[in-house]
């Protein structure tokens, strides 16, 4: 397969100056953005360091039920990361403990992900060079690729409907806490002629299915090469001339000197190939103001079996109330595990428990940031070589007090007691955001608002590294509204500049 859906590095080096965009990650930053230049007549290239393991999410797949083989596929593409506190980098000598995971694959985490959609809210954007109102076209469209369902229409999973869920929202909201079904990235819309639904949304499942992906020759779409790292970029005034690309099935390097270059590889990778290159962004910021949502996990034991399908809710959050609440079950007795991201498809009827997530605003630190280190692991191409320092503020500690507070008025309202809870550690809820966050003037950020780096013309950052802060939101829908926004400057500049 590789032979047919992948391009060779070879032709593409060979021809690298008519790469008109190189495209770091198969996420869905990264396929977002290569698909949106392609449309535009654009021939784009993109990266991506993991290997294959799935052409689609595994929830869609028919590998969904196999409980033992789903954690060995994660196995073959993660990799630990190190999110510690200043206190314990300081005591620590030699390689720092991973704590955390990243996934490293054709598709990245959208293979993985659980497929929970909500929006920020307009506070969240307070920050930002842009508001919630410039952002609204690009989440329509977002939900519109991504088939979101769930929220409102007729598409809702049938379950939305369940007499549980009807008889947990009247409860919640009877008792003075807003909930709403949770919006749902899996399509449900009925076949018709030429459409199957797709299931989960899947950054690689929709370059396969775009029409798009072709043999690297120059001419406009999407060319991928898997297990292609980049490890350095190299600049020379205000560009970039050089993208320096390890291959990791031959061991061998080669460069490529693209017409532009967007990092999509998530927040914490682009950061760091930007940091490890070297470059003279002219902004202090670069590496820093890296975050997670604060995470707090809890399981609800409802009085009574729910007696339904299923319910999966959400109590989203308010200006003053700066964290939400996600409610799935109801389950025999279970705990949140990564290789289960699905789990809210394997509900049980004479199930009483609830898996809940809430996930809050931290406060976002400057000294939060990347560190890299020089292991020199020659096979990954630097991705593992770094750290992150992270500091919790006295301004965080009392909001997860306030989260584990808020949970047992929702258990009451539902019918139920708290049965066990946790704080997770920063990092785990695989929210990252920060490290080249966008300014409206060079002075106030590493990027502008379209992500375009202040000082560098060809490179651009895509991903959530360019975010100043994140609303309590999961962070995929903005992700990928935020790259459709990013990706239509970056057309027109393309375009203009012919
Ligand atoms: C189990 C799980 C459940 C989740 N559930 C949800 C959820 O319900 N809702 C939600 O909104 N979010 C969820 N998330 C988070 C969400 O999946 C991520 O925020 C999102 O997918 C990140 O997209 P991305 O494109 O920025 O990066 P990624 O998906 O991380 O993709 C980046 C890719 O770039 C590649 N790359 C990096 N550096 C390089 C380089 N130098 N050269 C070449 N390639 C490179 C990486 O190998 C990787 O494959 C979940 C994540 C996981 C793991």
């Amino acid at each position: 397969m590789e032979s047919v859906v992948e391009s060779s590095l070879d032709s593409i080096a060979a021809a690298s100056d008519k790469i008109d965009c190189l495209v770091i990650g198969s996420g869905t930053a990264g396929v977002t953005t290569a698909l949106s230049l392609a449309k535009q007549g654009l021939s784009v290239v993109i990266l991506e360091a993991g290997p294959w393991v799935l052409p689609q999410h595994v929830g869609t797949s028919p590998l969904r039920s196999q409980e033992e083989i789903v954690p060995q596929i994660h196995h073959l593409v993660k990799y630990g990361t190190a999110w510690h506190d200043s206190e314990t980098i300081e005591n620590t000598r030699g390689i720092l403990p991973s704590n955390n995971n990243a996934w490293s694959l054709v598709g990245g985490r959208t293979v993985f992900w659980g497929g929970c959609t909500p929006r920020f809210i307009e506070s969240d954007f307070a920050d930002w060079p842009f508001d919630l109102a410039e952002l609204e076209p690009y989440y329509e469209r977002a939900e519109e690729i991504m088939h979101v369902s769930g929220s409102g229409g007729d598409d809702r999973p049938p379950f939305m409907d369940s007499p549980a869920q009807a008889r947990l929202l009247d409860a919640l909201n009877d008792g003075g806490i807003e909930a709403r079904p949770v919006p749902l990235c899996v399509d449900t819309g009925a076949a018709r002629n030429g459409y199957i639904a797709r299931g989960f949304d899947c950054s690689i499942d929709r370059l396969l299915r775009s029409g798009r992906l072709v043999q690297f020759d120059g001419r406009p779409g999407v060319s991928l090469v898997a297990e292609a790292v980049a490890t350095c970029l190299y600049q020379d005034g205000d560009r970039i001339s050089a993208v320096t690309v390890l291959d990791r099935r031959r061991d061998r390097k080669v460069d490529l000197h693209p017409r532009h270059i967007v990092l999509a590889g998530g927040a914490i990778q682009s950061t760091r190939l930007a940091m490890y290159s070297e470059l003279d962004t002219g902004s202090p910021d670069l590496g820093k103001y890296i975050d997670d949502h604060l995470f707090v996990q809890s399981v609800i034991k409802l009085d009574k079996p729910l007696e339904s399908a299923a319910a999966y809710l959400m109590v989203d959050p308010t200006d003053e109330r700066r964290y939400h609440v996600q409610m799935q079950g109801a389950f025999k007795e279970t705990w949140y595990s990564p290789y289960h991201a699905t789990v809210w498809l394997d509900t049980e009827e004479d199930g009483e428990y609830f898996l809940c997530y809430c996930f809050g605003i931290a406060d976002n630190q400057r000294d939060n940031r990347l560190e890299l280190y020089r292991q020199a692991d020659p096979t990954s191409g630097g991705m593992r070589d770094y750290h992150v320092v992270y500091d919790r503020s006295p301004g965080d500690v009392a909001l997860l007090q306030e989260m584990q507070d808020f949970m047992p008025k929702v258990a009451e309202l539902m019918g139920g007691k708290i049965h066990k809870i946790q704080v997770n550690k920063p990092g785990a809820a695989l929210h990252e955001v920060g490290g080249l966050r966008m300014g409206a003037t060079r002075d106030d950020g590493v990027t502008d608002s379209a992500g375009r780096f202040w000082g560098i013309r060809n490179l651009s950052a895509h991903d959530s590294s360019i975010w100043r802060g994140q609303g309590t939101a999961n962070s995929y829908l903005t992700i990928t509204a935020v790259a459709l926004r990013c990706s239509e400057y970056l057309a027109a500049d393309l375009i203009s500049a012919g």
